[in-house]
């Protein structure tokens, strides 16, 4: 009796995974792990920014050697640095990163990583140590830099879901250069398809390749969705240098295909998860600075608005956002001006370049409601601490906040207490530069006021008034 309930619930389980969305290509439609149990729990990391020239003897090394060697010829290093602050990712970081992430959990239901997997400046860094300036030596070496990272990534979880977004770093054009269309993207398409494992991935080669976003079937439950936006287009930063074709549209194209995905899966009755790299709302580093008192928006001003136009409007099966690039532990709430509406949830760098300790995140959450429970963030010791190359629960909101479940509600809860109550704010404020003690957010009140009022005016009016 036992063994027949269960071949039916097998059954049953595998129809509906048939039933998932749209995938009208059965052979991209692993069902091998077609109703694997969740954990519960998952990884997120973001802003690697791998520097693969932290040891400048072995860079002519690297450029000979297909990416596959790369860790022998790392290894082989006398360099056993984990690089200073104010520097990009050092292999034993990156690698110290990937080890810390496996031991805190083995088997995570997956990884977010929310994008910028190369370091800064790039192509000048290559010529200086190269003296190559050759278009496709540099393209190469960009090629096997991101693959090196993920056949890291892949080594240390074999079998885990990869979910990657990109970076404004990630590309052959330079920051914020992303070539709509351009080969890259279908390169980096390639590279992360098979690193999705079980989530279903109709359409991803020819979205990622076009654009670099995504949508695909989480496997746990037949209702819900992950995608990957590439706001890069969207970005006050964003040049399209690469390319001569009009692709001004890019940004538009992918929005309007954000909106039609979103009601297809209004339609269907499928809640989604939003993840990219740049988020919503002020750049707050440069608002703060801002003199007289003034914003600045990370996203060009009309994406901005018309983004948090549709997430209010899809708020009721839009349950959550996350992102990275700010290289720090934040969050942003997003609303309508009446009624809380969803949430950014923002994981700090392992980069330690802009002076914040590494770190990334664990999620609690419940797979069937794509509702996050707690979040726990790691950081490592050693570029604070020469030679205390270790890792260690920084903290969690749940214990630190006292709070149930992470959601625009309670993370409003969080953000109104800052206001009077100093611990709280020290909190905040402590971790947001994930625990280096030379580093505060200040003055306070931008930090605070840009982590609820994602448009201009709302954050003038709340940090300078
Ligand atoms: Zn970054």
């Amino acid at each position: 009796m036992k063994n027949q309930i269960l071949i039916i619930v097998l059954v049953l389980a595998v129809i509906a995974q048939g039933c998932n969305g749209n995938n009208s290509d059965k052979s991209d439609t692993p069902l091998d792990n077609a109703g694997a149990t969740a954990t519960g729990k998952f990884l997120i990391m973001s802003d690697v920014h791998f520097n693969p020239f932290c040891d400048p003897s072995i860079v002519d090394q690297l450029t000979k050697t297909d990416y596959k060697g790369w860790q022998k010829v790392f290894e082989s290093s006398s360099d056993s640095s984990y690089g200073p602050y104010g520097t990009d990712s050092y292999y034993r970081l990156m690698v110290s990163a990937f080890e810390e992430m496996q031991k805190r959990n083995s088997n995570p239901d997956m990884i977010i990583i929310n994008g910028d997997f190369i370091c800064h400046q790039f192509e000048s860094v290559f010529l200086q140590h190269t003296g190559e300036t050759n278009r496709d030596s540099l393209r190469s070496f960009i090629r096997k830099t991101v693959s090196f990272v993920f056949l890291m990534l892949d080594q240390h979880f074999p079998n885990t879901p990869v979910l990657p977004v990109l970076g404004n770093n990630d590309d052959y054009c330079g920051d914020y250069h992303i070539q709509p269309d351009g080969p890259f993207l279908s390169f980096f398409a390639g590279q992360t398809k098979p690193l999705l494992r079980n989530m279903q991935q109709s359409d991803y080669l020819k979205t990622f390749s076009k654009g670099g976003y995504y949508k695909v079937a989480m496997p746990w439950d037949d209702k819900t969705v992950f995608i990957g936006l590439n706001t890069i287009y969207f970005s006050t930063n964003y040049a399209n240098v690469c390319d001569s074709a009009d692709t001004a549209n890019a940004g538009w194209d992918e929005f309007n295909w954000l909106k039609k995905t979103l009601a297809d899966c209004k339609s269907k009755g499928e809640d989604v998860w939003l993840s990219y790299h740049i988020p919503p709302g002020m750049d707050i580093y440069k608002s703060s600075k801002a003199k007289p008192c003034g914003a600045h928006e990370m996203w060009k001003q009309p994406y901005n608005d018309s983004f948090l136009n549709l997430v209010n409007r899809y708020s009721d099966i839009i349950k959550g956002n996350f992102a990275g690039h700010t290289h720090m532990d934040e969050f942003r709430i997003i609303s309508d001006g009446k009624k809380l509406t969803s949430f950014v949830h923002i994981t700090p760098a392992i980069s330690p370049i802009f002076d914040n300790n590494p770190g990334f995140v664990e999620i609690t959450w419940d797979p069937k409601k794509l509702e996050l429970i707690n979040s726990v963030t790691y950081r490592f010791k050693g570029i604070q601490t020469k030679g205390d190359n270790t890792w260690a629960e920084e903290y969690n909101y749940g214990k630190t906040y006292n709070i149930p479940a992470i959601n625009a509600k309670t993370l409003a809860k969080i953000w109104k207490k800052m206001e009077t109550d100093s611990a709280t704010r020290a909190h905040y404020m402590h971790y947001y530069f994930v625990n280096n003690p030379a580093e505060i957010p200040t003055p306070w009140k931008a930090y605070w006021c840009g982590a609820r009022f994602l448009r201009a005016d709302g954050f003038v009016k709340c940090n300078c008034q």
